[in-house]
């Protein structure tokens, strides 16, 4: 009998969809898998099916490579085998020897689909037989196995496999339109940008660069936190403006109440963020605002801040426990153990919970808004982040 291994690829949400979205959806799937393989410089095979793709290749890289995509489920290394029950349940030895041992709890799940002959509960116990003739005195427990295997009779062939690497769920990047983060050297817009990437949406960034304002390793660490997205999505360019914002603080700290200062500096990034953006064709901007998290982010402050822009504003974590986030921010890598000095000069010693829209656009009509975000979209530095490196972009001339 003749075996392979392939690494299977399980789709999920995508089965929810009318025939055209899937097929979109899929052609973005598989363009992505390829992108993250050929960043890695593997060698594969692809075959593609309903709901299903096999990989052939390096499987244990190629798992880890896909289990990133987004769109993905969960990835199983496993077997292929011709698709009659003697060639699966000889697949099944092949696998269950050495992982299974007598006196275990054992479990098959057996699967059919489009193959006559049997049922797939006939399949499990033609499975289970011939894995007793090889490793016997296992004690069958379909509630609380120890092992377990899978078998699949498909109509393109049987698929073996004792394990699943859980993806990322999501929908294909590409699938969910275009976004731009305002993205810091903290915790949170790094995981926000990455929530909306995992829900198919391209994702480019801008960097407030507070200056004299800021910590001094704010702008590295904003630059690394693209650099680390930009592994999410390989073979892309992961866009960054960095904005000198120094001239919106000195104007803003010389005329305005100093209370509302975190105000006034989030309605002025939302307002470059929102320039630089319609320069492009972006959907939404993406922001790592978190309800209650510091005086800034009360709800009351955060309707003030939503209104500097007509172009809605999206909280992925808006909701989310910081424990939550950082979780988040660990697995995909964003999470800096030791940032170094990140705090920002600016911010009051009692900073306002509460303000009014008529309130903060009183006070801010001292300030010549319009000039100062044109100054500020001029100094802009295009950074690029593309597979896991971050390069300044030199301007076009
Ligand atoms: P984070 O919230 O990302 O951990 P932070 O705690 O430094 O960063 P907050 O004061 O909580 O920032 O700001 C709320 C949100 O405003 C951030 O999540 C981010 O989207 C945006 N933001 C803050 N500082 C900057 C900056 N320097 N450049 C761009 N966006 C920023
Ligand atoms: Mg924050």
């Amino acid at each position: 009998m003749e075996t392979d291994t392939a690494v299977m690829v399980r789709i999920g949400e995508l089965w929810l969809k009318s025939e055209q979205v899937k097929k979109q959806f899929m052609a973005s799937l598989m363009h992505n898998i390829r992108a993250a393989l050929d960043a890695e410089s593997i060698e594969y095979k692809t075959e593609e099916y309903r709901g299903r793709v096999l990989i052939y290749g390096d499987a244990e890289r190629i798992a880890s490579v896909v289990s990133r995509v987004f769109g993905i489920v969960d990835v199983s290394i496993c077997t292929t085998c011709g698709n009659s029950p003697e060639d699966i349940a000889a697949a099944a030895i092949s696998v269950a020897e050495g992982k299974l041992h007598p006196g275990m709890r054992f479990a098959v799940r057996a699967r059919r689909q489009h193959v006559g002959g049997f049922t797939s509960q006939e399949l499990a116990r033609i499975v289970a037989d011939a894995v007793w003739e090889k490793v016997p005195d296992f004690v069958v427990d379909l509630d609380n196995p120890e092992y377990e295997i899978f078998v699949e009779a498909r109509e393109y062939g049987g698929i073996v496999y004792d394990s699943r690497i859980p993806g990322q769920g999501g929908l294909p990047l590409g699938t969910a339109g275009k976004a731009m983060v305002l993205l810091s050297a903290g915790i949170d817009s790094p995981v926000a940008a990455w929530l909306m990437m995992r829900r198919g949406v391209v994702v480019s960034g801008v960097f407030m660069d507070g200056g004299r304002w800021a910590g001094p390793a704010t702008k590295d660490l904003a630059l690394d936190n693209a650099r680390i997205l930009s592994t999410w999505s390989p073979g892309r360019n992961f866009a960054v403006w960095v904005v000198d914002m120094e001239p919106f603080f000195a104007a803003m700290i010389a005329s305005c109440d100093r209370h509302y200062t975190c105000i006034f500096c989030k309605r002025f990034m939302m307002r470059v963020a929102d320039a630089l953006a319609s320069r492009g064709r972006f959907d939404a901007l993406v922001s790592g605002e978190n309800l209650g998290q510091v005086a800034s982010q009360t709800i009351q402050n955060m309707r003030v801040i939503t209104a500097s822009v007509e172009t809605p504003i999206l909280r992925p974590i808006l909701t989310y426990d910081k424990e939550e986030t950082v979780a988040i921010a660990r697995k995909i890598g964003t999470f800096h153990e030791n940032p170094g000095d990140t705090g920002c000069l600016a911010v009051p010693r009692k900073p306002a919970t509460r303000s009014t829209v008529e309130l903060i656009e009183k006070e801010e009509g001292s300030l010549d808004l319009a000039e100062l975000i044109e100054n500020a979209c001029a100094s802009a530095e295009l950074w690029i982040a593309r597979n896991g490196t971050i390069s300044r972009k030199a301007l076009e001339t």
